[in-house]
């Protein structure tokens, strides 16, 4: 595979993980969030930086502020909770 490739499968299946998401199968877009942290591995690739933001990196949950996710500006912070408990932090402007 190559890595445009690679970078093309991870954002649709971003684009499935968020569908899922919104649909309520958290489970099939844990899946598709899986899937596409082992193809950027594989291929040695960073994800895309809204797929860093939007995914959970305890529990790979597909993130959906109000609904499986809280997020906070705090000190020039943003912060992301998950309903697993993880936080993930951002520069604010960044997010
Ligand atoms: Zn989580």
């Amino acid at each position: 595979m190559t890595r445009s490739i690679a970078r093309e499968r991870i954002d649709r299946l971003h684009d499935l993980a968020r569908e899922a998401a919104r649909g309520g199968d958290d489970d099939l877009a844990r899946e598709y969030v899986r899937l596409a942290r082992r193809i950027a591995e594989r291929n040695r690739l960073t994800l895309p930086k809204r797929f860093r933001r939007f995914t959970c990196d305890a529990c790979d949950a597909y993130l959906i502020p109000g609904r499986n996710a809280r997020v906070r500006t705090r000190a020039g912070h943003v912060v992301v909770t998950c309903d697993c408990g993880h936080q993930s932090r951002y520069p604010y402007g960044e997010a």
